[in-house]
């Protein structure tokens, strides 16, 4: 093994350096070809790197005979290409410092070497500058060939006899149809992972998959590929797209409806790159508790980014298992926004025969309700999604639970509910402050104010257990100066202010800089939020014997509850009826004034006097 970074001369010639030693013992050894479907992973991540637009995988006998990976990516110098298969051999290194980083996202130079070790392989690779390209040819170790060759930009690489000089590992290969399916497996999450780019896999001759890249946006595209893999409809997944300053989620969770008797439809990615994590794959199933039956598995795809500071992806030799320095933290985050895209999903759905039980009075457990719901990213589709056309879940009951037609006719001379289709469920507004809805039973009127604090309130208590609450990030980061005792104050809050929401970081003196709110405040009002939930928190304080956390919640909700007077649409009012009943003391302000009245058909009767 060679010491230290080598000189090179000519810089053209070779970007490909050499890990000094330090670094490379730091990287836990391990063995990265165990059987075709791990080479077939190294070969399509490393045209994955070279940029390639396209990538096609050929296989011949489960993998014994052949595995072949061709790409049009940016290809190799003659010297690379000799180079490449020396141990710790990578490009991916730009500057002496970028060691830890580069080492932390996996790029280990040993993949071809590896390969290269055990088994027969043929390179041949040009860049789009060169005349000619270069073939190489190594086996068992040793380079036995290089020579000039014509060949189209780009790289191709082809393993054969995997394992001739290693019969005990030869011995352990499974059956070709068992080869087989894990290498489609590998190839199925990198091309999810890679919507951008065309993917196709020949078994033996054999088309096995063909996958044309995807140009739209990265939801649309990502939701096409699904669907060319998977055959899932656009309309049965649900959009997520969530980002605090230490990570961001997007991807797309199923509906209920579309799930599985086995594992097999999970994908996690972090940083793009595809990993397995039985425990932030709970997070997700966590969610979905109560909405699949016991024993079966909820389709999604999603993609952590993280900065690489927080995540170490060599714990695993074939970087397929992460360590995030906050693992709890990941896992409360996942919980938290597929819990809340499925709550979106149900949309006013979620408004149901136990909401129905509440009103009249029967009591109902209000529970069951995976996530703690609020505006969320809609469907791009439009369809299916959050603001698309509800299919009714059993159990749930469409909007026919509010009262038939001729009730609007009496009731709705609000411009906005006139308006307003007819799925949008004939609710209406009194007053800028009361919400008044239909039901069997008569008449539902809501204090829009008192209504908004239960929920923000329930919302912040969840927050406060999970030691997770949704943030939404500010464009522009305010900064904000407190007096001596306020920060003191605002010092001793700051881990409960972050599990709300806020995202918070304390500058030199007293001043706080804001980069994120809970995902409660309404648009317009973020201006000052922390110093009024402050003061409010002081107020309570004085008044109420609670403990502080509970002094929190109830600050946040009074402070960013929706203020009686203001002008609410359909859909908003809407949703702050369906995220009542997902609370679980609908009927009472977190002050214990009430948030509804009911009107009874019988209590009418009675007013006007009917005898029954
Ligand atoms: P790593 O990917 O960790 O750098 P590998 O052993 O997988 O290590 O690859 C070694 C080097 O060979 C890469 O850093 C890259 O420079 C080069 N290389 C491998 N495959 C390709 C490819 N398909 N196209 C261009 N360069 C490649
Ligand atoms: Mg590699």
């Amino acid at each position: 093994m060679t010491e230290g970074t080598e000189e090179i001369s000519e810089a053209d010639a070779s970007i490909i350096r050499v890990m000094p030693d330090v670094l490379a013992n730091k990287i836990a050894a391990g063995e990265v070809v165990g059987r075709p479907a791990s080479v077939v992973k190294e070969l399509v991540e490393n045209a994955l790197d070279a940029g390639a637009g396209r990538v096609q995988v050929l296989l011949g006998d489960g993998g014994r005979s052949l595995i072949q990976v061709i790409d049009d990516g940016c290809g190799m110098s003659a010297l690379d290409a000799e180079r490449c298969f020396g141990r710790h051999a990578t490009s991916k290194i730009r500057e002496f410092e970028d060691l830890d980083r580069i080492a932390t996202l996996g790029f280990r130079g040993e993949a071809l070497a590896s390969i290269g070790s055990v088994a027969r392989v043929e390179l041949r690779t040009r860049r789009a500058k060169d005349d000619t390209g270069t073939a190489v040819r190594v086996e068992g170790g040793k380079t036995v060939s290089t020579e000039p060759c014509a060949q189209p930009a780009g790289t191709s690489i082809a393993v054969r006899q995997l394992f001739y000089n290693v019969p005990a590992r030869r011995a352990f290969l499974k059956t070709d149809a068992t080869e087989v399916s894990h290498a489609v497996d590998t190839v199925q999450v990198l091309a999810l992972a890679n919507p951008a780019v065309t993917f196709s896999l020949h078994v033996d001759g054999r088309e096995i998959l063909d996958l044309a890249a995807r140009s739209e946006a990265p939801a649309e595209a990502l939701a096409g590929r699904i669907q060319d893999l998977f055959g899932h409809e656009p309309g049965g997944l649900l959009w997520v797209d969530e980002r605090t300053s230490y990570l961001s989620i997007s991807g797309w969770v199923a509906q209920p409806e579309v799930r599985k008797k086995t594992r097999g439809e999970q994908f996690l990615l972090v940083n793009g790159r595809p990993i397995r994590s039985r425990y932030l794959e709970h997070a997700v199933y966590n969610s979905y508790r109560g909405l699949i039956p016991e024993g079966s598995f909820p389709f999604f795809v999603l993609n952590l980014e993280v900065d690489t500071r927080h995540v170490d992806v060599n714990v695993h030799p074939t970087k397929a298992e992460v360590k995030f320095d906050d693992e709890r933290g990941v896992y409360s985050m996942l919980k938290a926004v597929t819990g809340r895209a499925l709550s979106q999903g149900a949309g006013v759905l979620r408004f149901d025969e136990s909401a129905v039980d509440l009103l009249a009075g029967s009591g109902g457990d209000g529970e069951g309700y995976p996530g703690h719901g609020s505006q969320g990213t809609p469907n791009p589709f439009g369809a299916g999604g959050p603001s698309g056309p509800h299919k009714p879940r059993p159990g749930s009951l469409d909007l026919s639970l509010y009262a038939p037609l001729e009730v609007n006719d009496s009731g709705a001379k609000d411009p906005a509910t006139e308006s307003a289709s007819e799925s949008d469920g004939m609710v209406w507004q009194m007053l800028g402050s009361y919400i008044v809805a239909p039901i069997r039973s008569g008449l539902l009127i809501m204090d829009q104010h008192a209504a908004h604090e239960r929920v923000i309130f329930e919302r912040a208590g969840k927050a406060l257990e999970d030691g997770f609450g949704l943030s939404q990030q500010l464009l522009f980061p305010t900064v904000v100066e407190f007096s001596p005792a306020d920060f003191a104050l605002l010092e001793g809050l700051l881990p409960d202010l972050r599990a709300i929401g806020f995202d918070v970081a304390t500058l030199s003196g007293r001043s706080v800089m804001v980069r994120g709110l809970p995902a409660d405040i309404r648009a317009g009002d973020e201006h000052g939020v922390l110093s009024e939930v402050l003061e409010q928190y002081k107020v309570f304080a004085q008044r109420l014997q609670l403990k502080p956390r509970a002094l929190l919640a109830r600050a946040l909700a009074r402070r960013s509850a929706v203020p009686r007077d203001s002008r609410l649409d359909p859909k908003e009012m809407r949703s702050l009826i369906d995220q009542l009943f997902q609370c679980a003391e609908p009927y009472t302000s977190p002050s214990g004034q009430p948030t509804l009245i009911r009107i009874t058909g019988d209590e009418l009767a009675r007013r006007f006097g009917h005898r029954s």
